[in-house]
């Protein structure tokens, strides 16, 4: 099971390693994940099941790319895991199916883990299943559904950073027809919380969650990784 933070915008240099260190001494072995801000990116001594992850890199070594990250300043710090397509980034910095293709293809070529977010908007889910099932292949074309470092998350926009979550059938019925073609692990994103990690980690063809705004307490997170330890040893 996977369970992942993404800090968005949120912590300083400090509380990044304050957090990290809280989470490193959690006696846990489920895969945790923890993506931080750039400026917080740092070399920890992390246990086996715990990566750091970048929230977004530019697709190339190094180069001429004013305001950006490139793969030589996440290898200084041992970053070999990625959130790509991520609905804030395809929605409020305009990142297009194309670009985020080109970026797929970089991190796939340097062998890295790679967090592909996926999402209907609520106009696309109030049209029904067949509709939301349909624009989320469309997210998928032109990536390599088949890269063994993948791992997809399922990130309803309107549930996003809005405390709105979907139902538990809601979510089982995407998941279940995301793995009748995709057989990298499947995350669900959105509005989780301690209090209902449990029934979504519990969900048949859940593999994990994609957390933002609860994880960024540390204790949360605690307990979530905790849940899913508990989870697994039944
Ligand atoms: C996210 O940013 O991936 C996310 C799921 O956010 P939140 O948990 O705040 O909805």
């Amino acid at each position: 099971m996977i369970i992942a933070s993404n800090f968005k915008t949120n912590h300083t240099r400090e509380s990044t390693a304050g957090f990290v260190d809280f989470i490193n001494n959690q006696d846990s072995f489920c895969e945790v994940r923890i993506f931080p801000p750039f400026t917080a990116l740092d070399t920890f001594e992390l246990r086996p099941n715990i990566r750091l992850g970048a929230q977004n890199f530019y697709p190339a070594d190094r180069g001429s790319f004013t305001g950006e990250i490139g793969y030589e300043q996440l290898e200084e710090f041992d970053i070999d895991s990625v959130l790509i397509g991520h609905s804030e980034r395809r929605h409020i910095l305009g990142e297009s199916q194309e670009s985020l293709c080109g970026k797929f293809d970089f991190a796939k070529e340097k062998e890295m883990e790679i967090i592909y977010c996926i999402g209907e908007p609520i106009e696309v889910r109030k049209a029904g299943i067949d509709a939301v099932m349909s624009y989320l292949w469309e997210q998928c074309v032109g990536i390599d559904i088949d890269y063994e470092g993948l791992i997809v998350a399922y990130e309803p926009v309107w549930a996003i950073g809005t405390g709105v979550v979907a139902s538990l059938e809601e979510i089982d019925a995407v998941l279940k027809n995301l793995k009748t073609k995709i057989k990298a692990p499947i995350l669900y994103g959105g509005s989780v919380k301690v209090d209902n990690t449990e029934a979504i980690l519990s969900l048949e063809h859940c593999d994990g969650v994609l957390v933002g705004t609860a994880s960024w307490e540390q204790e949360n997170f605690a307990q979530m990784i905790e849940i899913a330890d508990n989870l697994t040893k039944d």
